[in-house]
Order: C-alpha cells, then sequence, then structure tokens
C-alpha cells in the first residue's frame, strides 16, 4: 500500500474553511443536510449513469444512505453507495471550489451573508464546522477491484490523500467530533435533523441504533423516502413543500411561493415551482446556468436544465419530472426537442399565472417579489413577445403620484386614473429616481395632474422600445417632441403676454444664434419655473439610451435637440428685450447650456458654461 501523499488547500479554500467554521456556527447543523444531499447526489448520478452502463450497479442496485454513531471514538459516519470517487476525483472535488464565484462567496461571508452559503458548492466544507478531523473513504463505481481512496484533513490547510482497501463502491465519510460538539452523537438529534431538512430525499436514510439492554443492533429508517413531487397535493404539508425547497435549493430562506402541477394527456409530467423570496448570488451571472433539475420517470438526469425557461423567469426553482422525454436526453437534444419546447411555453404560462395570482391577492408579497426580481422580469417584455400583455400587467412603477422611489404602482391603475382628455402613457427614463421627479419635464403635466411613470433602472429605456402599447394607449417618453399634447396645452395660451409678432422674431434670432446646434426652436407652454428645456425628436434616440450605449464603449452620434422656450418665465422676458446682440447671443448660448445640462447632468464644454454665467454676473446689464 502507497504512503500518505500530502497536499495544500488552494488559497481561497483555507480562506473559505476559516470563515465558514466562525460564521456559521449559529446553524452547525446544516454539515448534516449537505452530507446527504452530496450523497443523495451520488446515488442519483450513478442510477443515471447506469441507464448507458448497466454494469456500474456492481450487483447492487438496494441504495441508501447510512449513518452510525461511534461514542466511544466521538464519530459520525455518514456512507452512501453512490458513484463514488476515484482519486483524481476526490483531489480536485474536495481540493478546490470547483464553481466559480468564490471571491463573491468570501465578500458575502464575511458580510455575514450565511443564507447563500449552500449555493456556492461549499456543502462538504461545512463538516468542519463540528469536525476536528474528517476523513472520507471512496470508491469509484467505475473501480471493479476492492481499492479505494482515503482522503484526510484537519480542515487547517492540508490534507493527504492514501490508496486503501473498500470493499464497496461509493462513500463514507467519518466526522471526529470536536469535543464540544458531542450532541451530534446523540441518535434523536440525528433523527430530528434528517427529519428536516431529508424527510422526502428519494433514498432511504438510515440509522444505526444499538440497544443496550438487547445487546442488539438495527439499521432504521428514518425518512420517508419517497420523492416529494410523486406524492399527491393533499398528502404534503406546507412544511414539507418549504423543507423540500431548502433540500434542493440549499437555500436558507423559505420560498415565496411554489405551485405543484401533474399534468396528463400527450405530455405528461410533473413540476413543481418555486419562487424564492430571495435572489440567489448568481442571478446577474449569465455565464452560470440557471434553470429546473430535470428527472424523467422519476430517474435524476441534470441541474439548471435551462431549456424549460425563458431568461427573464431564471429566478424560478424547482424541477420538472417528464414521462415522455428519453432517458438518454442530454443538453443538446433539449436544444430542439418539441417536448421540450412544450414544456417551456406551459411552464411559461404557469409561472406567469402564479405571478398574476400573487399579484392580485398578496400585496405584501408580491413586492417581495417586485423588488428581488422585478429587475429580471422587465427583460421579458422585449424576449416573450407571446405573453407581452401578462407581463406588462406584472410590473410595478414609480410614478409622481406614487411619490416613493418603491415600483409599486401597475399599469393597469395607472389607466384607471388617467384624466378624461389623456391619450397615453407617459414616462420619462433617467439616471435616478431623484433625478427623474425633479425634471422640468414634469412640471407642466404636475399642473395638469397627469401622472407619469418615472423610469430609472438601467434597464428601463431598452424594455420602453419593446413596450409600446397598453389596453391601446400608447406609451410616450415626455422628453420627445409630442404633437398629441398640444389638445391639452391650448387652453393655457391665452396667457401668453407677448405679442405672436415679437415672438416670431424673437425665435428666428435664436434660430440664427443657434444655427446648426440645435434641431429647431420653438415657445413651450409645458414649463413653469423652468426658462428652456431641450428635446428630443421622434425618430430621435434618447439622452438616457445615448448613455447607456456610451456606456458600454459604444459610438453614438451627437443628438440634434429641439430647443423649447418657456415665454412666461420672467428671465425670457428679460431675454426677449434684450437690444444689444452680443449680450443676447451670451444669454442665449446660457440658456441652452442651462437646459442641456438639465438633460443630460453634464456638458461638453463646462468651461465655456462657467466663463459666460461669470461674464453675465459682471456684465449686469439685464
Ligand atoms: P456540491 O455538492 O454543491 O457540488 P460539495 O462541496 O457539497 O459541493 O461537494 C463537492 C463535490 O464533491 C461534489 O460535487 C461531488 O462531486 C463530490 N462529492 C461530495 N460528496 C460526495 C459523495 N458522497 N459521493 C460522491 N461524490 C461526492
Ligand atoms: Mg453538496
Amino acid at each position: 500500500m502507497e504512503k500518505k501523499e500530502k497536499y495544500i488547500f488552494k488559497s481561497e479554500v483555507k480562506q473559505l474553511l476559516h470563515l465558514m467554521i466562525h460564521s456559521l456556527y449559529s446553524n452547525k447543523e446544516i454539515f448534516l443536510r449537505e452530507l446527504i444531499s452530496n450523497a443523495s447526489d451520488a446515488i442519483d448520478k450513478l442510477r443515471f449513469k447506469a441507464i448507458s452502463s448497466p454494469e456500474l450497479y456492481q450487483n447492487n442496485t438496494n441504495f441508501g444512505i447510512n449513518i452510525s454513531i461511534d461514542k466511544k471514538d466521538n464519530t459520525l459516519t455518514i456512507s452512501d453507495n453512490g458513484i463514488g470517487m476515484n482519486r483524481q476525483e476526490i483531489i480536485e472535488n474536495l481540493g478546490t471550489i470547483a464553481k466559480s464565484g468564490t471571491k463573491e462567496f468570501i465578500d458575502l461571508i464575511e458580510k455575514k451573508d450565511h443564507q447563500l452559503i449552500g449555493q456556492f458548492g461549499v456543502g462538504f466544507y461545512s463538516s468542519f464546522i463540528v469536525s476536528s478531523k474528517v476523513i472520507v473513504r471512496s470508491r469509484s463505481a467505475t473501480t471493479h477491484k476492492e481499492i479505494g481512496v482515503q482522503w484526510e484533513s484537519s480542515g487547517n490547510g492540508e490534507y493527504t490523500v492514501k490508496e486503501i482497501i473498500k470493499k464497496e463502491t461509493g462513500t463514507e465519510i467519518v466526522l471526529f467530533l470536536k469535543s464540544e460538539e458531542k450532541e451530534f452523537l446523540d441518535t434523536w438529534k440525528i433523527r430530528n435533523i434528517v427529519n428536516k431538512y431529508s424527510d422526502h430525499i428519494s433514498v432511504p436514510v438510515k440509522i444505526f441504533n444499538y440497544d443496550e439492554k438487547k445487546k442488539i443492533g438495527t439499521w432504521d429508517q428514518i425518512n420517508k423516502a419517497q420523492a416529494l413531487w410523486t406524492l399527491k397535493k393533499n398528502n404534503i404539508t406546507e412544511k414539507e413543500y418549504k423543507e423540500f425547497y431548502k433540500h434542493i435549493t440549499h437555500d436558507f430562506n423559505d420560498p415565496l411561493i411554489w405551485s405543484h402541477n401533474h399534468v396528463e394527456g400527450n405530455n405528461e409530467y410533473t413540476s413543481l415551482l418555486y419562487i424564492p423570496e430571495k435572489a440567489n448570488w448568481d442571478i446577474w451571472n449569465r455565464e452560470n446556468k440557471h434553470g429546473l433539475k430535470l428527472y424523467v420517470k422519476r430517474v435524476y438526469i441534470m441541474d439548471n436544465t435551462e431549456h424549460f425557461l425563458p431568461n427573464y423567469l431564471r429566478f424560478v426553482r424547482g424541477l420538472i419530472d417528464s414521462n415522455n422525454l428519453p432517458l438518454n436526453v442530454s443538453r443538446e437534444i433539449l436544444q430542439d426537442n418539441r417536448i421540450a419546447h412544450n414544456l417551456r411555453q406551459a411552464l411559461t404560462k404557469r409561472i406567469l399565472q402564479m405571478l398574476e395570482s400573487l399579484a392580485k391577492n398578496d400585496d405584501k408579497k408580491y413586492k417581495i417579489f417586485w423588488n428581488q426580481f422585478g429587475l429580471v422580469l422587465k427583460e421579458g417584455p422585449a424576449e416573450d413577445t407571446v405573453n407581452k400583455i401578462t407581463i406588462s400587467n406584472l410590473l410595478r412603477f414609480s410614478s409622481i403620484k406614487t411619490n416613493s422611489p418603491e415600483q409599486t404602482l401597475s399599469l393597469n391603475d395607472y389607466v384607471k386614473n388617467m384624466i378624461p382628455e389623456q391619450e397615453k402613457i407617459y414616462y420619462i427614463t433617467s439616471d435616478s429616481y431623484l433625478s427623474a421627479n425633479s425634471s422640468p419635464h414634469l412640471e407642466f403635466f404636475r399642473k395638469k395632474g397627469i401622472d407619469v411613470l418615472l423610469l430609472s433602472d438601467r434597464i428601463d429605456e431598452w424594455m420602453m422600445n419593446y413596450l409600446t402599447e397598453f389596453q391601446e394607449k400608447k406609451f410616450q417618453s415626455i422628453s420627445k417632441i409630442d404633437k398629441s399634447l398640444n389638445k391639452l396645452i391650448k387652453e393655457d395660451k391665452n396667457k401668453e403676454n407677448c405679442s405672436e409678432i415679437s415672438s416670431e422674431i424673437f425665435i428666428k434670432k435664436v434660430k440664427e444664434i443657434l444655427k446648426d446646434q440645435v434641431k429647431d426652436v420653438h415657445f413651450t407652454h409645458r414649463l413653469i419655473d423652468t426658462p428652456a428645456v431641450v428635446l428630443t425628436d421622434v425618430n430621435e434616440m434618447t439622452t438616457q439610451m445615448a448613455k447607456l450605449f456610451s456606456a458600454a464603449g459604444q459610438k453614438v452620434p451627437q443628438i440634434k435637440y429641439i430647443f423649447e422656450i418657456n415665454p412666461n418665465h420672467i428671465l425670457v422676458k428679460k431675454i426677449m428685450s434684450i437690444k444689444n446682440d452680443i449680450l443676447l447671443y451670451d444669454w442665449i448660448q446660457l440658456l441652452l447650456e442651462q437646459a442641456l445640462l438639465i438633460e443630460k447632468g453634464n456638458l461638453d464644454n463646462p468651461n465655456q458654461f462657467i466663463n459666460r454665467i461669470n461674464k453675465l454676473l459682471i456684465n449686469q446689464e439685464v
């Protein structure tokens, strides 16, 4: 037999172990959930591989997980007869953190966000929370000799690996409990934890029970060992649904809502879909796969099957068990498989229905949902034209009237509150809620009592390209020219107190001064406290869109704005009376610079702007 070989953990594992042991201590019992979950995964993997290579069973189809306690040695042992690991696999799987995102994980742990630990695939290392030493003995199901590998570590930077004799395939994990963790040597304690977390995994979990009096030991099954989703809805309690969610997602939080359905007919399947309460840490990482667990006729096939959900519903967790897909299905096959395609459509509808009824029946929970996943759902109108109406109904916004950055207004409510003369749904996009809410474009709407949606998420501008109509009302950006507003404006026009002739001359002068700096110039009656604004033309890119493009490093053509001046503003009235052309030039340029600053939040040449203000302040002729 070969000697032990010593290895050093990758540095991130060291850091992780240290942080984890300290920060997860209050939740230490989860180590058992993690180890049972790994054992159950290992059995699932073996069953799946054996579909094409039955020899892997090695005459063993009686699958299960066994737990035994040794009070003399202070050890707790968890063993399974799953797929097992060979030497190379054990080094890869237990010596590194195979998954990406370690850095994000460490950041989260440092921030004490323990909720997310299991999502990172660090499950196995949680054994060190309660153990001073861990020994893993494993034999791969592909090995037909009685040879296995032993991995051993005290969790302080090193581990050793050596070859051993192992009669059975599968994995055995021996935890040498720290002296202060003896409570885990109590059979009832272990039973309780298994009941709590692992009742509905599909293989039996047994514990060895030794009767001191009778001097005999028995293996007692402590879980139901019936895959939860195969049971009838009526026979499953709310608590069981919640624990099952935690088992498949490793989430510490309860799910927000779920939907469990058996569907019969040509396409027979069972789905169990959960909407979490908290977003997964990598929801914005597009490289990571999101999706459902796939089973075919109760056999586990794969995790994170993205084919059954559109991207904008990637926050949904859960599983699908199909009776019609072939057992040898692969990601490639799913890509253009008709059954998979139909399933995706059906599940999409189902999830949207779940959300619709949540929005209707439970304001509080819908708010939680929207705050966590609203940004993801906003990808919907672009991605899914078929369900655009349903998605539109689910969107929530800030507006002048809600007067809060929290997005709570539905389009339905917006339309209900439209004033009689109003034809369109008005919105404004900006960098932040604050800048949207203080835009001078809103002045007119505020005065008229017309509500305006205040959009300030990065995705909003893009979403609005796809959201063109709701209940036959068109969406209209108020920073764009909009002729239909004229109807609403007309009645105010009388108040204007300069004659038509002089205004015509003034506008002509302004046009001469600004030449091709702007696309057009006119008076507006949409402003109250602001002397001038710029608007974009109907077909022109909006300022916000141009900002997004340039932030993404793309070249954007210079926007030519339409310059609108408020003839009722006292400053404009004064400017209109200026006779000196040089002075007038500076004042008009200043008005434009002000308007551009408000619209864009910056100027191409701030220095010129400051110089101009200073010049005008010194020369106080106006
Ligand atoms: P995860 O389960 O999320 O992948 P873990 O840290 O829990 O992360 O486990 C790391 C890896 O170690 C697993 O992906 C698996 O390949 C391997 N492993 C752990 N436990 C077992 C086991 N009982 N049988 C076979 N492989 C295992
Ligand atoms: Mg695991």
